[in-house]
């Protein structure tokens, strides 16, 4: 019993090793073209594909934004993406619960990588695994929605502690949830001190302007 369990967390190790490689591959990829890649991530129905609908509409004039969308299976978040006029890449993991960096290496060539100043990794909806897996991302953004509650930052430390940035959602349904976003605060800056924190309603439109201008920041340092 003891050695199958040794053998598996060697196998385990393996494939993050390998992975991390083809993430770097990416990475310097995307350097070598002026690209800035996020990766967000969170729960699903945490309002990832809202957000970044909402953020291609603010950052259109100024920047040129290409995405890719990670899902189990449909294409129906890409369709939403490619009406507001980005250029949109759908991987369907066909039952994985996370995106790798080889994935990614997959389909990046579909895009004319010289042309775009940000790409935006949606990540398939999941606390869990996509934190493990660096798919060569400059950030990994997190969105946590205030229905899901405030004790996910003692639940899930790993993608608080990844994470650069921590948008928390849907602010405009507080007064119908028990929620702390002061909790939720807290907590997270235990695991992270670091981590930047945006309360934002992507459906009110709400808070957006300081997670913008991260993001602009971020792309003129560059
Ligand atoms: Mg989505
Ligand atoms: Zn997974």
């Amino acid at each position: 019993m003891k050695e199958v369990f040794k053998i598996k967390v060697t196998l385990v190790k393996n494939i993050l090793e390998a992975n991390t490689r083809i993430a770097e591959q990416n990475r310097k990829l995307f350097a070598d073209r002026n690209v800035m890649a996020i990766n967000i991530m969170s729960a699903p129905g945490a309002g990832k594909t809202t957000l970044i609908e909402r953020t291609i509409k603010a950052l259109k004039q100024n920047f040129e934004i290409a995405v890719i969308e990670g899902d189990i299976q449909s294409t129906y978040d890409a369709e939403k993406i490619a009406a507001t006029g980005a250029s949109v890449v759908q991987i369907n993991t066909g039952g994985a619960c996370h995106l790798d960096g080889n994935m990614i290496s997959e389909v990046v060539d579909q895009f004319d990588l010289d042309l775009i100043d940000l790409l935006i990794i949606e990540n398939v909806g999941n606390l869990v695994c996509p934190a493990e897996f660096d798919v060569g991302e400059n950030f990994k953004v997190m969105l946590l929605s205030i229905p899901e509650g405030d004790d996910k930052p003692l639940k899930y430390p790993l993608i608080f502690n990844e994470s650069s940035v921590l948008l928390i959602n849907k602010i405009d349904l507080l007064p119908y949830v028990d929620c702390s976003v002061e909790k939720i605060r807290r907590e997270s800056l235990k695991i992270n001190p670091d981590l930047e924190i945006f309360e934002i309603s992507c459906r009110k439109e709400e808070g957006l302007v300081g997670w913008y201008k991260w993001l602009e920041k971020k792309m003129e340092k560059r």
